[in-house]
């Protein structure tokens, strides 16, 4: 057997049930690459070699048993460490967890175990998922693997630099504002978020709940297919997961895209898109209209006031969710304080990092009594006019197409002092967690040796119409079969 590493997870599964490699010898060979490319990367916070070797071994008794394969047997699987695995640390990328070990596993991860997939590490993230460029991690800054001197994306930069660099055929990431688009196109993998319900965010560390979606990263739409097949569906266990049953969206692949409209909303992209990364995109629309589809214009009038809303609504949502840790009920605590509002005040100060500190102030003052009006309600509002744009826009076509980023990936530490600059980073992705719609983005070719994303919006459940067409243009162009350079 040639190795497996590089192996797509569908050919990964069929070496699997056809016997021709084994369980642990598809994880071992992983586990070499992982040991061997990140010193270069950095995308882990955790590999669980041990573990993984465990469980492959298991699955492989139970298969020389007589047990069908599973429709994900022996894939390896990297999990961003914003998901919960039963008995390991979660991090999140933060100080303030601390020694914190979840009693229970994310029931997005508990699925695709489930289905046989073989969790090789735990991934690197910006703190609490904050963050477009994984720098805001409190351990260590991931490296593109197409440029070690530029930055992944983020937040689920560990992620998309994991399966760029093939230390697994698939990821878990989140999405809350582009968290697993954006760092997809960076590093030229192909990054899903669901519609808002689609997935269930039990066991996922919380940012801003009503936005937050879990979604898979692979290197082929195929992949990304087979992975949410496993993941989507009904939780008893999350109160927003949506009653929608879940479409077989490997199966939907087949039917081709033809007949779809693609919308572009071309005033919007007036915005400022580096002119690279707007060729790529036109280059692309071509490819997809050579395809079978029609191209139309759509106005979509309120996205310029997307990262407003965004940045009002999801600091909000934080500086909530973020009070929980208190050093009594989570991780670190100050080990000397004299009362109880002293040891609050000193374990949040010594265990969130700068840019976390900065959204809870927003998010507090947004908040607050004298503000509210002006800021969160307002923002609010603006979320139903963005939504009505996307139900108008979608009367005119099937889908909505947008780069992904305005610009390839830039150099580590080039942003970090300016966070505005940061923020426009997500210009493209923010608009659909708005929306609780779905979002594809995959690679749609190279600017200056670094990749670009083509990222393609749907209706709410429509994640189908993406993926048809993500497929189609991958079944015309090879953009996705690049590899960066690994040693
Ligand atoms: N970059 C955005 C932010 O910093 C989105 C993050 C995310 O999707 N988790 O909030």
């Amino acid at each position: 057997m040639s190795s497996p590493v590089g192996a797509s997870a569908t050919e990964i599964r069929r070496l699997v049930a056809s016997g021709e490699a084994s369980c642990e010898e598809v994880a071992r060979a992983h586990l070499d690459h992982v040991a061997a490319t990140e010193p270069r990367v950095d995308a882990l916070l955790a590999p669980l070699g041990e573990r993984a070797l465990e469980r492959a071994r298991a699955l492989d008794d139970k298969l020389a048993g007589g047990t069908a394969p599973p429709p994900l047997a022996g894939v390896p699987l990297v999990v961003k460490d914003v998901l919960h695995i039963e008995g390991l640390p979660t991090t999140c990328g933060s100080r303030i967890l601390e020694g914190y070990r979840p009693p229970y596993t994310a029931t997005a991860v508990a699925r695709l175990e489930n289905a046989g997939a073989i969790v090789v590490g735990k991934a690197n993230m910006d703190e609490f998922a904050m963050g477009s460029s994984t720098e805001n991690s409190a351990f260590k800054p991931t490296r593109n693997p197409w440029d070690p001197a530029r930055v992944p994306g983020g937040s689920s930069g560990g992620s998309a630099a994991a399966v760029a660099a093939r230390m697994a055929p698939v990821a878990l990431g989140s999405d809350t504002g582009g968290s697993i688009r954006q760092p997809a196109a960076l590093c030229g993998v192909v990054g899903l978020k669901p519609t808002y319900g689609r997935v269930s965010r039990y066991g996922l560390v919380a940012f801003a709940s009503s936005l937050d979606q879990v979604g898979p990263l692979a290197r082929s739409v195929d992949d990304v297919a087979l992975v949410a097949n496993a993941l989507c569906g009904h939780d008893p266990r999350d109160s927003t997961s949506a009653a929608e049953p879940a479409p077989d969206f490997s199966g939907a692949l087949k039917a081709g895209p033809e007949g779809l409209r693609i919308g572009v909303p071309e005033s919007f992209l007036a915005e400022g898109v580096e002119t690279e990364t707007l060729a790529r995109f036109r280059e692309a629309l071509a490819t997809l209209e050579g395809a079978g589809l029609r191209v139309v214009d759509v106005e979509l009038p309120h996205l310029p006031h997307a990262i407003a809303t965004y940045y009002l609504v999801a600091t909000a949502e934080a500086s909530s969710n973020l009070a929980r840790y208190d050093g009594v009920r989570y991780g670190l605590r100050t080990p000397e304080s004299g009362d109880l509002r002293e040891m609050y005040g000193q374990t949040r100060d010594l265990g969130f990092g700068p840019e976390v500190k900065r959204r809870i102030v927003l998010g507090t003052f947004a908040l607050s009594s004298g503000y509210y009006d002006a800021y969160y309600l307002r923002a609010q509002k603006v979320r139903t006019l963005i939504r009505r744009d996307f139900e108008k826009a979608f009367e005119a076509c099937d889908v909505v197409a947008t780069p992904t980023t305005p610009t390839p990936a830039f150099r580590l530490g080039e942003k970090t002092d300016d966070p505005l600059q940061m923020y426009l980073e997500d210009i493209f992705t923010v608009p659909a967690n708005l929306a609780g719609i779905p979002g594809l983005s995959l690679p749609c070719g190279l600017v200056g040796g670094l990749p670009v994303g083509l990222q393609l919006l749907g209706r709410p459940f429509d994640e189908a119409s993406l993926l048809r067409c993500g497929a189609a243009y991958q079944r015309l162009t090879d953009h996705h079969e690049r590899t960066p350079p690994l040693t």
